[in-house]
């Protein structure tokens, strides 16, 4: 479980923004600017995990951490040993998912799309754990698509999802 790696392809289109993106949670607490390299295209996961913590269907894209610039209070949860989920505390608005860096500030962010207006018309990039996925979304497209053990056996570093 971790939506990290559902889309980092060699041919990403991860490129140097023209101009800068800027979202806000549910009560305007925080806010997050991406100004610099990130990916215009959403990866879903469907592992239990992520079903409990968005509520059903996870989403996310990428961003550079030096591209990300966060401002208000950030309350973080470390829901695996090598991933945190960020949240605001007064909202509850989920705000990035990232993997945490030994001794450092993560490198990349992946920032929920809902935060940002110019995202709603981005493109679904990949889904992983899609057979865990809810019925109630099926995700339409030839987009990439990858079960749990094909991405359990391609990221040996993850524990397996939550029964
Ligand atoms: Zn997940
Ligand atoms: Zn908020």
């Amino acid at each position: 479980m971790q939506p990290t790696t559902a889309g980092s392809d060699p041919a990403s289109s991860t490129s140097p923004a023209a101009s800068a993106l800027t979202g806000h949670c549910l009560c305007g607490a925080v806010t997050i600017t991406v100004e610099g390299r990130h990916d215009p295209r959403v990866g879903a996961c469907h592992c239990r995990m992520c079903q409990r913590w968005s509520g059903g269907l996870f989403l996310c894209f990428e961003a550079d951490a030096s591209a990300v610039t966060v401002r208000g209070e950030v309350t973080r949860y470390r829901s695996s040993a090598f991933a945190e989920r960020a949240f605001c505390p007064r909202c509850g608005s989920h705000l990035w998912f990232n993997d945490v860096e030994e001794g450092g500030e993560p490198r990349t962010y992946e920032l929920m799309p809902g935060l940002f207006d110019a995202a709603r018309d981005w493109p679904l990039r990949s889904e992983i754990y899609v057979d865990r996925a809810m019925a109630c979304v099926p995700l339409a497209g030839d987009h990439r698509r990858k079960t749990r053990a094909e991405y359990e056996a391609e990221n040996r570093f993850v524990e397996g999802d939550l029964t």
